[in-house]
């Protein structure tokens, strides 16, 4: 389901960007940023031979340095968090218990897979938890990482500068503007922003 390293970007057919980019407001791009995780965490079960349910999970959630992200990440969505009865570490933002789980979460493994530009599991990661709890982050940055997304999932990884021009370019931009951009992003392949 992952895309592979150097797979061009998918258009989607539930929002007008590619696929991946349309989280959290994209029923299909959200079940595709799920699904990252989900199929880790299936993975995990079957090569430990360990049962799917919240005992699992919370062996997982006490020592993040010990797994993959997608298996913490999905560790978590399996338990209940006691300050506001949802996922763990996905609460709202002033929900104390989830911000401590969402901080704990970036201890995990990140693994470059083969052929991606180093660092670009973090920066999958990073973008992923971000589209998956956008709470407390501006509207405008949420809007960029997900514009990031569909290519980080390539295997690239921008360089600062190109960050930065992307981040410069769009600093007087409104948001429906940005909004705008997100089915360019397909048309034009090597499109400057991302
Ligand atoms: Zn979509
Ligand atoms: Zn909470």
């Amino acid at each position: 389901m992952r895309p592979g390293v150097g797979e061009p970007l998918r258009a989607c057919t539930g929002c007008p960007g590619p696929e991946y980019s349309g989280a959290p407001d994209c029923a299909r791009c959200r079940g595709l940023v799920d699904a990252v995780l989900e199929e880790e965490w299936r993975a995990f079960l079957l090569r430990e031979g360990l049962p799917d349910g919240p005992e699992v999970a919370a062996l997982v959630a006490e020592e993040p340095q010990r797994y993959d992200w997608r298996v913490v990440d999905a560790a978590l969505e399996r338990l209940v968090c006691e300050g506001c009865a949802g996922p763990l570490g996905r609460g709202p933002a002033g929900c104390a218990p989830c911000a401590l789980a969402h901080g704990f979460r970036y201890a995990a493994v990140e693994t470059d897979r083969p052929g991606a530009a180093p660092g670009n599991e973090h920066a999958v990661r990073v973008n992923v938890s971000v589209v998956r709890r956008p709470q407390g982050v501006p509207e405008r940055e949420v809007l960029l990482r997900r514009l990031w997304l569909p290519w980080l999932m390539t295997g690239v990884l921008p360089t600062t500068e190109r960050a930065q021009a992307a981040k410069a370019r769009t600093r007087g931009m409104g948001l429906a503007e940005i909004g705008a951009l997100f089915p360019r992003v397909l048309d034009a392949p090597g499109f400057t922003l991302p």
